[in-house]
């Protein structure tokens, strides 16, 4: 008869039982590399200004150089069955929230042209440019915000027009003409070497059409914004692409207008899954945080752990981070193997968990008491950091909407 006990020790993933042996190998490299480059460096580049954070002597660049250490590759993943694909995905980027999520959403958006080249079976631009590994995804606009994630007009005011895109692309002769610019929310912005890019599509129509190229960012015409300066995520550099006359071949083409929604959905499924393993991990630091200084912290003479409402609090802490693991990875693992991924269930994991990191986080403050609101302690970041991801890849209340309309029979 096996001894019972009354108290199970977890692993700081909670409640994980079938990890193999490959899965436990990749989740603890990747928890390694979270803890020991990725939140120290996180923690020191969110002191700095923005500018400083691309500078050459920034730590920002050994995270690239040990994260390519890790062998964690698109491509590499894309050899293996899908449900594996899809369990080593979900662990691995939730790992890579855990150390830091702005610094997680900087890797995550450097493969976001891979994906989408892939999505598109474009795998020869993938080849050609896989001495670019920096990536960024531009689809946000100045005019242009909520409404570029839903081109099919679904959350549009009925009472208007769209008004015209400011970035678009021309056929002229056998060239591809890009004029305009994306808006200074693009993630990596400043860094990338190639940019997925989202935009309009100009035949002399006057039509609303689009488009996505691959523009590779060092063509003359390519220019950038300053670094922008926000609240959270500080360790994620921004800022405005501007295209002036960029001449591009026209197998740069990766989705013509016929195929711009499903581009669209694609991208959006796969960005929006991957922020809901993201910040499960943000969500989970903030709970360790405040399960560690509870621990810690003497206050009357005894732990506050001691205390039943704070053990209350921290086990319903522990249940949304556990609830945001399950459904992250359920998603991540329906849309590789299904057909096609489910928008629906992406939107519903990003929107769930980005609002679990912020809820937890705000109780890991709570938990702190005034030390939680002082920069000498990691949890006020935290705070930063998620309600960011409130907004990034879509504003939830406007997720919510396209949600609706996906799951509605008319
Ligand atoms: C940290 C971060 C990273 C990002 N990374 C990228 C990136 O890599 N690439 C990229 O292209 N973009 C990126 N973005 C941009 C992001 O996708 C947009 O900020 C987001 O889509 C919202 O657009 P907006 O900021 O223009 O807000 P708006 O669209 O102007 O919305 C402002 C407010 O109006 C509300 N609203 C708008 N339309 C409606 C409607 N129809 N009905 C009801 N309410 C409405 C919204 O809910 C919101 O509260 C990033 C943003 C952040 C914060």
């Amino acid at each position: 008869m096996s001894a019972y006990s009354a108290r199970v020790e977890l692993e700081p993933t909670g409640l994980d039982a079938d990890l193999n042996e490959l899965e436990q190998a990749m989740q603890l490299s990747a928890r390694r590399f979270a803890k020991k480059v990725m939140r120290p460096v996180g923690q020191q580049l969110d002191h700095l200004p923005a500018a400083a954070v691309i500078a050459a002597d920034s730590s920002l660049w050994q995270v690239f150089a040990e994260f390519a250490k890790l062998g964690i590759n698109l491509t590499d993943l894309l050899q293996l069955p899908a449900a594996e694909r899809a369990r080593l995905k979900a662990l691995i980027f939730e790992e890579l929230g855990y150390g830091d999520g702005g610094l997680a959403v900087v890797l995550g958006a450097a493969m976001v042209p891979s994906i989408v080249l892939h999505l598109m079976g474009r795998t020869d631009l993938i080849e050609r440019y896989a001495d670019k590994p920096i990536g960024c995804w531009g689809i946000t606009e100045p005019d242009h915000g909520s409404d570029m994630l839903d081109s099919s007009g679904h959350t549009r005011h009925p009472a208007v027009g769209h008004g015209r895109l400011n970035c678009h692309a021309r056929i002229q002769g056998d060239r591809i003409v890009v004029n305009g610019q994306k808006s200074a929310w693009i993630s990596n912005g400043p860094i990338a070497q190639i940019c997925i890019l989202y935009c309009g599509y100009d035949d002399g129509t006057g039509e609303d059409k689009r488009c996505v190229l691959l523009v590779p960012l060092d063509l003359p015409g390519v220019s950038r914004g300053a670094p922008l300066d926000k609240m959270g995520q500080r360790a994620l550099p921004q800022s405005e692409l501007f295209f002036d006359n960029v001449s591009l071949p026209l197998d740069h083409l990766v989705a013509a207008p016929e195929d711009y929604v499903r581009a669209e959905q694609g991208v959006l499924a796969e960005a929006n899954a991957l922020m809901g393993t993201i910040w499960t991990g943000a969500a989970r630091a903030a709970y360790e945080h405040a399960y560690e200084y509870a621990h810690e912290r003497k206050q009357g003479g005894v732990p506050i752990i001691q205390h039943q409402n704070v053990r209350h609090r921290l086990f319903h802490m522990f249940a949304r981070v556990e609830a945001a693991r399950a459904l992250s990875r359920r998603v991540v693992m329906f849309n590789e193997v299904a057909p096609q991924p489910a928008l629906q269930g992406s939107i519903a994991s990003k929107i769930t968990v980005t609002q679990t990191a912020f809820d937890v986080a705000s109780q890991a403050i709570q938990m702190f008491g005034g030390n939680g609101v002082t920069r000498e302690y990691p949890v006020e970041k935290l705070l930063r950091d998620a309600r960011s991801s409130m907004i990034e890849d879509g504003c939830n209340e406007m997720l919510a909407i396209k949600g609706g309309t996906l799951i509605s029979r008319i």
